[in-house]
């Protein structure tokens, strides 16, 4: 099983990495593609460019040979929509071998709103990650579509190669890109928040000073 974890990645952090190895073990994924977007749909764009974001990333992932940096959505034009992304990837891997993608349940909130998603649980199961403040299933509509599709063993994942939902459980770890752009800004150190590979990218290219 593939996992695929799409994100701004503005910058990756220690929550990102922290779920994607509980991801990876729990679930038994053979690798996760770490796939930055170039162009924001539902938010501001990001501040670091993609060449930086790029970089940090593979600071990040470096040591750790199932993480892999997928740069797929650099290299299309117009806006990174998921569901592209997941054709393109189908179209490498065929369609059999399951593919998961990996999302915090502040994205899973909005994820009724993004561009084709009930084609995108066509093309991967989605594994919701319990994110510190946001609880995943508030609106009615996300609790329902959880409901048809939900899976209460991650065993179950490896059966299909999409289409069901899991809650994962990760330890709890309430860290955001936010507070890290806004600690830099502030002239405090975000250490320890990240790895200190790119704390030393970001303290290099000046990055996210006011
Ligand atoms: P920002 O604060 O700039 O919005 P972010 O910290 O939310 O950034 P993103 O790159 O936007 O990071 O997130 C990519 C994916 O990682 C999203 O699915 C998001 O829900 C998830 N994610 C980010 N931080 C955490 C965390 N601490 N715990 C669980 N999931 C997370």
């Amino acid at each position: 099983m593939i996992g695929i974890f799409g994100g701004t990645f503005d910058p990756i952090h220690h929550g990102h990495l922290r779920a994607a190895l509980e991801c990876l073990e729990q679930l038994r994924l053979d690798q996760i593609r770490f796939i930055p977007l170039k162009t924001a749909v539902h938010r501001p764009p990001p501040v670091a460019s993609p060449r930086q974001r790029a970089a940090m990333l593979e600071a990040a992932l470096a040591g750790e040979p199932r993480f892999i940096l997928d740069l797929r959505e650099f290299k299309r034009s117009g806006p990174s929509y998921t569901y592209d992304t997941l054709a393109s990837l189908r179209a490498e891997i065929g369609g059999s071998r399951p593919l998961c993608l990996l999302l915090g349940s502040d994205a899973y909130a909005g994820f009724l709103s993004w561009y084709r998603p009930l084609e995108i649980l066509r093309l991967a199961h989605l594994v919701v990650m319990h994110r510190p403040g946001y609880p995943p299933l508030t609106d009615t509509a996300l609790a329902d579509l959880y409901r048809e599709r939900a899976c209460q063993d991650s065993r179950e994942l490896a059966l299909h190669p999409s289409g069901s939902i899991l809650l994962y459980a990760m330890t709890p770890l309430a860290i955001s890109s936010t507070q890290i752009r806004a600690l830099i800004a502030a002239g405090l150190s975000p250490r320890y928040l990240l790895p200190d590979t790119v704390l030393g990218y970001i303290n290099n290219e000046r990055l996210y000073l006011p």
